[in-house]
């Protein structure tokens, strides 16, 4: 069930015809759906929300950038195949001999099809920003008492091509993830929700926190998505970007219990596997939040949101 904790303003009214015009102003088209480039003023917005949420950075994170690739073998035993395999990119490449690769060129010349001769390679296209993270903690052996914080982002890929101004396939993921007893970790993810709900204030932004589920693929995910919701295990952040009725995840808290501890090995002083959890923020949907929300002309938006985001 939904829990409304702080109800959404009511005063921003939302007009599609202007959320439309929004995507010509801050893009501009690169032949696919959910595919942009970006301009100056929306990138400007992006570094100064990075800047705002690295100010609440918890000290002892450590800091990892990962690029917008990552092992595919990783990301299969991580399950995410059983979870979500319609949004899965997957790397191809030529792998055959060099006849091979240039008969399928030659196919393409001749007006064919050359992607029948790809295979795929070892690579998938990151679906969030945190799977890589935990083999790298798993590897270091037992996990301190005081657990692991790290600080992480990426450029992610989800298949899902919309051309709603909020639903990207290649988009900005930043996040902090906690490694380590199921107290610290639920600790932790409460202080993040009161953080980003602090973020949001400041910005201006109207929101909702609930609970949520993922979308989980096909009829079993309907049972996923129910234990999900029951066990609370992720609550999101709403804004009214493009409607009040369909409000727009901004900002997510997800606890995993031990799934990524007995999936890498990676165990507590106990024996235990270890647990963890991570907020993730929507970089691209927080930034295309502040126009619709403050409007398209950053100089007209309300002086605490530019001391805020140090426009000013
Ligand atoms: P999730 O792992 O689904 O909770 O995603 C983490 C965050 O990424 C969400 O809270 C959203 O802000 C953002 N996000 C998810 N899907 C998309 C999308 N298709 N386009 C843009 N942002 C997204
Ligand atoms: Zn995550």
């Amino acid at each position: 069930m939904n829990m409304p904790i702080q109800p959404a303003r009511q005063t921003t009214v939302i007009k599609t015809a202007e959320i439309d015009a929004m995507a010509t102003t801050l893009f501009r088209p690169m032949g696919a759906d959910g595919v942009y480039a970006r301009t100056a003023d929306y990138e400007l917005v992006i570094e100064k929300l990075s800047a705002l949420i690295s100010s609440y950075r918890d000290a002892e994170a450590e800091i990892l950038r990962f690029p917008p690739v990552m092992s595919r073998f990783q990301l299969e035993k991580s399950g995410y195949l059983k979870s979500f395999p319609n949004l899965l990119g997957c790397v191809c490449a030529l792998h055959g001999s060099e006849s091979e690769i240039n008969q399928a060129v030659g196919r393409h010349d001749a007006g064919g099809d050359w992607t029948t001769s790809l295979s795929p390679a070892d690579l998938v296209l990151s679906p969030a920003a945190c799977y890589p993270v935990y083999p790298i903690a798993a590897a270091r052996g037992v996990v301190p008492a005081e657990g692991y914080v790290f600080d992480i982002a990426a450029d992610v890929f989800r298949h899902e091509p919309s051309r709603e101004i909020d639903r990207f396939q290649s988009f900005r993921m930043r996040e902090y993830v906690c490694i380590g007893a199921a107290q610290h970790v639920s600790d932790f993810r409460a202080r993040w929700m009161d953080r980003a709900q602090e973020i949001a204030s400041n910005l201006a932004l109207p929101f909702t926190l609930e609970t949520a589920s993922d979308p989980f693929f096909g009829r079993m995910g309907q049972m996923k998505a129910v234990a999900q919701l029951q066990a609370a295990l992720k609550f999101e952040l709403l804004i009214p970007v493009r409607s009040h009725e369909k409000q727009t995840a901004c900002m997510s808290f997800n606890y995993h219990k031990e799934h990524f501890g007995t999936v890498w090995d990676m165990k507590l002083q106990s024996g235990e596997p270890a647990h963890s959890g991570c907020v993730a923020f929507g970089m691209d949907r927080l930034a295309v939040a502040m126009f619709a929300i403050h409007g398209l002309d950053m100089t007209k938006w309300p002086a605490g949101v530019r001391k805020t985001l140090s426009l000013s």
